[in-house]
């Protein structure tokens, strides 16, 4: 029996059950995945979800808001990436120790290889956790990163972490002539309920030729998507992402491959 679960707070809008029990059927596996509202307080509860998975009586966990990075102390060990990244969204145990890893980097990085889509530039909105592991995964192609944020001393603390990532002020005059092959929205600006805002700068040209990535997903069209399409650019939501980093847990935890249509048809009646 696979007993899987979420830590987060709150979760009542979480696609992630219905993700992993799609997965777990398809996989013809017996198994569970609830849903564990823990507060950002109650570390006494966190260690004892964590003592679950050590002890294997939950074979393992994903981590969301706002635990991504709180939760990195209570742990035994870190993936490369989790270290680097500084945040885990996927737990499990080897050999006895409680392992934090990040399926976020992998995750965006499969997702742009279904694009077909090799940027030597890009520019990441926002500078939060998703950022971050955006920042690792375009890193690691070697792509040149510049990320920009409202508050130029988080871009300007990620950037110090990551070799080679320039930090730029989200405004309009500073991402004005900035070239990118990819423009990545890291915020949740456009995120549901609030449908009509975007992120980059009213009455800025998008960078020319650049793809879009909106990791939101939810509308499945968002209006920075909509407005990229309207100026002749390809443009995507994170949906395939978050398919991605969820199958990328799923196999972590159960050594299984989901195919990822199977999650996708899934996952279609609860989007917008
Ligand atoms: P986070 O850690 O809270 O970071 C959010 C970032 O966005 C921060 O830099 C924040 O800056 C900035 N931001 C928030 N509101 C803004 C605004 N109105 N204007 C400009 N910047 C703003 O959140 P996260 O975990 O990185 O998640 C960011 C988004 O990515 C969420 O919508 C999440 O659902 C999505 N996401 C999608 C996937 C996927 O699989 N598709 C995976 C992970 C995350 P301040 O600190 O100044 O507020």
């Amino acid at each position: 029996m696979i007993r899987l679960g979420l830590i987060g707070f709150p979760l009542v809008h979480s696609l992630s059950p219905v993700l992993h029990q799609a997965a777990l059927r398809a996989a013809g596996l017996e198994g569970s995945y609830s849903l564990y509202a823990v507060e950002s307080h109650n570390t006494d509860r966190l260690r004892e979800l964590i003592d679950c998975v050590r002890t294997r009586d939950l074979t393992g966990l994903n981590v969301t808001i706002p635990h991504k990075r709180s939760l990195l102390p209570l742990l035994d060990a870190l993936t490369s990436s989790a270290r680097m990244i500084c945040a885990v969204n996927t737990i499990y145990s080897l050999n006895g120790r409680v392992i934090g890893d990040n399926t976020d980097a992998p995750g965006f990085a499969r997702d742009l290889d279904r694009f077909e889509a090799t940027p030597a530039s890009a520019l990441v909105l926002g500078a939060g956790g998703a950022a971050r592991a955006v920042a690792y995964a375009l890193c690691n192609r070697a792509c040149a990163v510049s990320v920009a944020a409202r508050d130029i001393r988080q871009a300007q603390q990620l950037a110090g972490e990551f070799a080679g990532v320039t930090p730029l002020h989200l405004d309009a005059d500073s991402l004005a002539g900035v070239h990118a092959d990819l423009v990545v929205n890291a915020t949740p600006v456009g995120m549901f309920p609030n449908l009509g805002e975007t992120v980059w700068p009213a009455d800025l040209p998008f960078p020319a030729g650049a793809m879009i990535y909106d990791l939101v997903y939810n509308p499945m069209e968002t209006q920075l998507v909509r407005s990229a399409r309207a100026a002749g650019l390809r443009a995507v939501t994170g949906l395939g992402m978050l398919i991605e980093q969820a199958a990328l847990s799923f196999e972590l935890w159960t050594g299984t491959h989901v195919q990822r249509d199977v999650l996708m048809d899934a996952l279609a009646p609860s989007l917008y």
